[in-house]
């Protein structure tokens, strides 16, 4: 494989068996959770924020053409409630201004490659966003959540993997990660954190620890410890572990084009 992404990474370091299932062998997770579609069309709300679109508008457009859709809402969740919130959580993020694009054409999902270890390798991921938050020029990464981040221990975010990838593919320092609360009542966070260059080191030695076991096909379960702290009752490939068809067909669907890892 001559790229690899962030997604394929994550995948690998939650369970190499995830990681065959979805890269190898060509099975995907059924689209069809509400809050993933959520995620999807308010990122595309907040570029149209940008780009000088009425954002509200475009929201409450885009979301009610996926209202008919057979979507399955998590617990508490309907359509008309996500509707409300994501409409109040533009509002919010409009009013606080605490986020600058200087081009938002160049400076939005921006895409780059980065070179890492032997065999010429090549990492590929795009970036929300390149800008200031709060004045402090930064990579900004957006994400719709129903959960707060501690605040009480801010210095945890610069652990966050994928703020640390970021970083490294960057070498941009300040990391801001805007989350945006559905709630009851809606919230953003604006969470900045600074990444150490001793962090891109450390990434890069992981990253090709991870790849050649990778090429290794090294696929083994790591279901992590047992329940409750066990990701295997959440996970969408758990029929396959188990060889429950009536699973995989709820929660799976193979691509015809297989990947090779
Ligand atoms: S069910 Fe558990 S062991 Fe199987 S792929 Fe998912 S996380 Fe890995």
């Amino acid at each position: 494989m001559d790229h690899y992404s962030y997604t394929q990474i994550s995948n690998y370091l939650q369970c190499p068996l995830k990681y065959k299932y979805r890269y190898v062998d060509g099975w995907r997770e059924r689209e069809d959770k509400a809050n993933l579609v959520f995620g999807r069309v308010f990122q595309k709300a907040i570029e149209a924020h940008f780009l000088a679109v009425e954002a509200v508008e475009f929201f409450s457009f885009q979301w009610s053409s996926v209202k008919s859709a057979p979507l399955e809402y998590g617990n508490g969740d309907s359509w008309e409630k996500m509707l409300e919130q994501g409409q109040d959580l533009l509002r919010r993020f409009r009013a606080d201004q605490r986020v600058r694009i200087e081009d938002p054409r160049r400076d939005l999902q921006v895409k780059l490659h980065r070179p890492f270890g032997a065999n010429g390798r090549d990492f590929l991921g795009y970036i929300d966003a390149l800008g200031s938050v709060d004045e402090i020029p930064c990579v900004i990464e957006w994400k719709t959540s129903t959960l707060s981040y501690p605040e009480a221990s801010p210095r945890v975010l610069e652990l966050d993997p994928q703020l640390v990838c970021y970083s490294w593919m960057t070498r941009i320092q300040n990391v801001c990660l805007v989350n945006f609360i559905r709630k009851k009542q809606p919230e953003i966070q604006y969470l900045h954190a600074r990444i150490r260059k001793r962090q891109w080191k450390a990434f890069d030695r992981t990253l090709g620890t991870l790849v050649s076991d990778m090429e290794a096909r090294s696929f083994y379960p790591r279901s992590g410890i047992r329940y409750p702290n066990n990701q295997c009752p959440n996970c969408p490939y758990l029929g396959l572990c188990l060889h429950q068809k009536r699973l995989v067909e709820a929660n799976l669907s193979r691509t015809e084009e297989q990947r090779v890892g």
